[in-house]
């Protein structure tokens, strides 16, 4: 295996969103996602009186690699690319977290989803730790041969910085089941030949021909019903017939859609980078997936009419569901906002001011790090099937990811219940408590 080609840097902040920068949508201004994720984490585990050296360990990340290397693109010049790749904490598994690629990926991005994964996986006791990572690229702009090319050139400068029992790398926004697929085979090709197949769970969310899981490609809006379906049951709350709005209809906001309308949901509102579009008697997110295979977003969509952001988040619906990037709902939203439940599909939508709005006036947040965890529940499951050389059929894969789904959302809300606090906090105190176990039980070294 060679070494990573470029030397990792090790910066506190590159090129973070400071606050006043804007974002693409030139909406409004962010802060430091990393910082706004640490101070709602932070107090959850104060509320349970994490151990203070146990606090301080998990407050920063063990690694922060970034790479830049060279690819050439197809106008015949080349261009340098910035990689990414976090690993926050591998103390109950090997890293892992999904490969962003998007023009405004950075460190601190990175940091905060790296954070977020560790205490997913914690969470739901499954024996991983937490990274992210990826590249600041906007993969929409690249030919399928680019898209390639720095693909396999990104995986091969993070060398033996990945591993299938180190860090093991899965989809996310801007990559899919191809770009997982290239990343496999350059692994594989910079192993030794006898090692090629043991290295296949190199990273997970692969298609199912080379390897993947059957279920992971709906795994993580499987999930997000799951916790609706259980919401429902708890508050007497019939899902049929329901109205939702999805923002986002990628991986995420598109199987979730489709699962949802499957029930009986009926969907009203739906926006993404293209725009908004909202129809009162509802629209067929099947039909809707087609318009946005074969024009990149819901925009234009012929069954709804335009609507402008504001108008979308004051849609009169029962249930929403961001799937698209962080920080999305503000306080402004959250005002505008007239739904009984939010479900996380997409990692850390809410502001910590948005949500103690929402709270206050009586909507229900089901939190991102429970919420879209069956995406890494699966990947889990591709990883034990390549480690064990087995292939589950549908139905097992999905079984099994109903009930972990339903174990961990009854832990959190009994953990919720039991210290009194919001769901989030219940799910990072929850976490915090297995990995403050582990660490006890260990000792720090030396
Ligand atoms: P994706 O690339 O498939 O889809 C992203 C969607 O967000 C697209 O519809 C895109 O148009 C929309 N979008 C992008 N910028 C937007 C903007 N400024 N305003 C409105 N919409 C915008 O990505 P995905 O895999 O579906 O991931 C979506 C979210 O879910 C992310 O936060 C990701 O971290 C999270 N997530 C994904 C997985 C997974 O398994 N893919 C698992 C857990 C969490």
């Amino acid at each position: 295996m060679s070494a990573p080609e470029t030397a990792a840097a090790m910066t506190e902040s590159d090129e973070a969103m400071q606050p006043g920068k804007d974002h693409e949508t030139g909406l409004r201004e962010r802060g430091n996602l990393f910082q706004i994720a640490s101070g709602v984490i932070e107090k959850a585990f104060e509320s349970v009186n994490l151990d203070t050296d146990v606090i301080e360990i998990l407050g920063q990340p063990k690694n922060e690699i970034i790479i830049n290397f060279p690819v050439r693109m197809d106008h015949g010049r080349f261009e340098i690319i910035k990689g990414y790749r976090v690993q926050h904490n591998n103390l109950l598994g090997p890293f892992k977290g999904g490969m962003r690629y998007h023009p405004e990926a950075n460190l601190d991005e990175m940091k905060a989803l790296a954070v977020w994964m560790t205490y997913k996986c914690a969470m739901h006791d499954i024996p991983f730790g937490g990274a992210k990572g990826g590249l600041k690229v906007d993969s929409r702009k690249l030919s399928p041969l680019e898209n390639q090319r720095v693909t396999r050139r990104f995986t091969h400068a993070l060398g033996n910085n990945i591993g299938p029992e180190w860090d093991i790398p899965a989809p996310d926004v801007g990559t899919n089941e191809q770009t997982m697929v290239w990343m496999m085979d350059t692994y594989m090709n910079i192993v030794g030949q006898a090692e090629k197949n043991s290295v296949r769970r190199i990273v997970t969310g692969k298609s199912i021909t080379s390897g993947g899981s059957h279920g992971r490609r709906e795994a993580t809006g499987q999930g997000i019903v799951h916790c609706i379906t259980e919401w429902a049951y708890d508050n007497n709350f019939n899902l049929d017939g329901s109205t939702f709005i999805v923002q986002g209809f990628g991986n995420v906001g598109g199987y979730c859609a489709r699962i949802l309308s499957k029930l009986g949901a009926i969907m009203v509102g739906v926006g993404d980078h293209g725009g908004y579009i909202y129809n009162r008697e509802g629209m067929n997110p099947h039909r809707l997936q087609e318009h946005v295979n074969n024009n990149g977003t819901v925009a234009e969509y012929a069954g709804a009419e335009s609507i402008s952001r504001d108008e979308f988040f004051g849609i009169e619906a029962d249930i929403f569901v961001p799937a698209a990037l962080e920080l999305e709902i503000g306080v402004k939203e959250a005002k505008s906002l007239q739904v009984k439940l939010i479900a996380e599909g997409a990692n850390g939508p809410t502001y910590p001011e948005a949500e103690e709005i929402l709270l206050d006036k009586g909507t229900q947040v089901i939190p991102d790090v429970l919420a879209n965890s069956g995406g890494v529940v699966v990947s889990y499951y591709e990883w034990l099937q390549n480690k064990r050389g087995e292939r589950w059929d549908l139905e097992e894969v999905q079984q099994r990811l109903e009930r972990r789904m339903r174990r961990s959302y009854a832990h959190v809300r009994q953990f919720a219940q039991q210290h009194n606090m919001s769901w989030r906090q219940a799910t990072y105190a929850l976490a915090g408590k297995r990995l403050e176990t582990a660490y006890t039980e260990r000792g720090i070294f030396p």
